[in-house]
């Protein structure tokens, strides 16, 4: 039997592999950059074959790696994660700076940046494994960097604050406990008139607190 939710609990990363090729820059997010040796430096890096940046790197040979750190925005990932290179320009309106290939590396939300030579390619059918010589590396922050497992917490949450936010808040009498829901009366509390008053308790929309 294999459980796929046991994989949560192998460690990943979070970052931007980007390139240039034929004058044009592309990047994705990808969850794994791994240091093999130490002396020399080597990385691996993974990319799945779908994305446009693989057959870019295929072609440049080299990529930048930025490390995302833990204040790394979700629109800042969603950006290079979930648009098309091959529909639109990614880095457009980014700020970025370039190695000395010319690999794009990002200045915003990262904890380093990375310039990996392609040395060896092993496919791997979805994904293409790329064995790389670290020939520039550069610290950018002092905040950590965001682990796989900090971004989906992330992700969540901001889908939980979004869904409560479309929900509607719910204010609780501090009295009697009762609990208004603008869900269910359809009514903003601040837009509920001033003399409203608890409908169990009688007390007025000053001892009410918002919970949700
Ligand atoms: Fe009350």
């Amino acid at each position: 039997m294999v459980d796929y939710a046991s994989m949560y609990k192998v460690n990943c990363g979070l970052f931007l592999a980007a390139t240039t090729w034929e004058g044009r820059k592309n990047g994705c997010v990808i969850n794994t950059v791994l240091q093999v040796t130490y002396e020399p430096l080597k990385c691996i890096a993974v990319i799945e074959k779908k994305n446009l940046t693989h057959d870019m790197v295929m072609q440049s040979k080299t990529m930048g790696i930025s490390v995302f750190s833990e204040e790394v925005s979700l629109s800042q990932i969603g950006r290079f994660g979930f648009a098309s290179g091959r529909e639109q320009d990614k880095f457009d309106g980014v700020e970025y700076t370039e190695d000395q290939r010319g690999n794009p590396l990002l200045t915003q939300g990262v904890s380093a940046v990375l310039t990996l030579e392609v040395e060896q390619t092993v496919d791997v059918g979805t994904h293409t494994i790329f064995v790389c010589a670290v020939t520039e590396a550069r610290t950018v922050s002092d905040v950590p960097a965001i682990t796989y497992q900090q971004y989906r917490d992330k992700k969540l949450n901001n889908q939980k604050a979004q869904q409560e936010q479309e929900d509607g808040g719910v204010y609780l009498c501090t009295i009697c406990k009762y609990e208004y829901s603008e869900a269910k009366e359809g009514v903003p509390f601040d837009e509920l008139p001033d003399d409203w008053v608890c409908p169990i308790c009688g007390q007025p929309k000053s001892v009410f607190k918002k919970i949700r």
